[in-house]
């Protein structure tokens, strides 16, 4: 029988970041100038995510995604989807990337056996991408999500978080393009995560306003069947493309919400928005048998109350969620750390 939270969630899904670094600045995520980083000798061994991975399946999990960071900045990344691939209780392993070194990676990233590849891409125009992630990328991620389609990644899924001012005008731009390379495109609200130090309410383009948007240019858009538990409610426009939108900041999902994040220097975390997580990693280095730490993980999930997106979206006088000040104290804090 699978681990129940407090409110009767069960553990299926699980998020490892597997560095906190970062090649592009996106202003939503990493808007400052100096970041502290994770001690390189905390981070964790490929053998050590294996280790804590398998205890994972153990509690239930059967979906894992790589993030980071930039998940494509860890050395030899494909050594550790191999492993995670040959798990026997894993059916889904998907990986999130800012594409920017996607091109000479996919083919590798695919032998090695990776299932799903989800790129994220926010913009088509240059100037536009220099302006909102500090770095002139734009090309090398275009020609990572060829790439990913020669490679064989056939359920390819494009993540564009819209903002206002910044790219609300790209809404069809976008999904023409994904139409164009094959690739399902999800909208996402702006969250007010760690990291978010500008974030404010005026800037979210809410799901309701990029369906009504949509169905101006497109015509009338109607809903598509979704798993529960997926972050993603799924549409189509008149035409057959299919679309998703992942409305955490107006509709959050957290009363389905079977995920849990592992930092890449092993602290787990119950929710993106939580504060304090449980050290993994020191048990781990410090031998604790396997029953030890998997009691350990199942106490820590039966206490699991956290329904951080739906206090957000209840919080007055709303702005960024943690003062900067703060995160500078605390790397844990920040979105690249915790992985989106
Ligand atoms: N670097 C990789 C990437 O960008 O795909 C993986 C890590 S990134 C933290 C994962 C996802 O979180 C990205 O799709 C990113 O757009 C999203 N994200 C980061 N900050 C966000 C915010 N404030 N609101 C909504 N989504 C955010
Ligand atoms: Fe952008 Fe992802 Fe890097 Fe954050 S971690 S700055 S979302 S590319």
């Amino acid at each position: 029988m699978s681990t129940l939270d407090t409110l009767g969630r069960p553990l299926r899904s699980l998020r490892i970041s597997v560095t906190d670094r970062c090649n592009l600045r996106c202003h939503y995520c990493m808007p400052e100038d100096e970041y502290l980083w994770l001690p390189r000798e905390d981070v964790l061994s490929f053998e050590e995510v294996s280790a804590l991975a398998d205890l994972f399946g153990d509690m239930g999990v059967d979906r894992i995604r790589l993030t980071g960071g930039e998940p494509l900045l860890r050395r030899d990344l494909p050594s550790l989807i191999a492993q995670l691939a040959r798990k026997p209780w894993l059916t889904d392993l998907a990986l999130t990337t800012n594409g920017v070194l996607l091109a000479d990676a996919a083919a590798e990233l695919r032998q090695a056996g990776l299932h799903r590849l989800t790129v994220s891409l926010d913009t088509l125009r240059a100037d536009r991408f220099l302006a909102l992630a500090r770095r002139e990328s734009l090309p090398a991620v275009l020609s990572g999500i060829d790439a990913a389609r020669r490679a064989g990644f056939t359920d390819l899924k494009i993540d564009s978080v819209i903002t206002r001012g910044d790219n609300d005008d790209e809404l069809g731009d976008l999904l023409e393009y994904g139409r164009a390379v094959g690739a399902e495109v999800r909208f996402i609200e702006y969250m007010d995560v760690g990291g978010a130090t500008r974030w404010r309410p005026e800037a979210v383009v809410s799901r309701a306003e990029i369906l009504s948007r949509l169905a101006d240019q497109y015509g009338p858009i109607q809903p598509l069947p979704s798993p529960p538990s997926a972050p993603a409610d799924r549409f189509q426009l008149p035409d057959g493309l299919a679309f998703g939108i992942i409305a955490s900041t107006t509709q959050p999902f957290c009363r389905t919400c079977d995920r849990a994040r592992l930092t890449a220097d092993g602290v787990l975390l119950l929710c993106l928005y939580a504060q304090h997580g449980t050290d993994l990693r020191r048990p781990l280095r410090a031998g604790a048998s396997r029953d030890t730490l998997l009691n350990l993980l199942r106490a820590v999930w039966r206490g699991r109350a956290n329904r951080g997106a739906e206090e957000r979206r209840g919080a007055r006088d709303r702005g960024s969620y943690i003062p900067l000040s703060v995160l500078k104290r605390d790397a844990h804090l920040e979105m690249h750390t915790r992985g989106g």
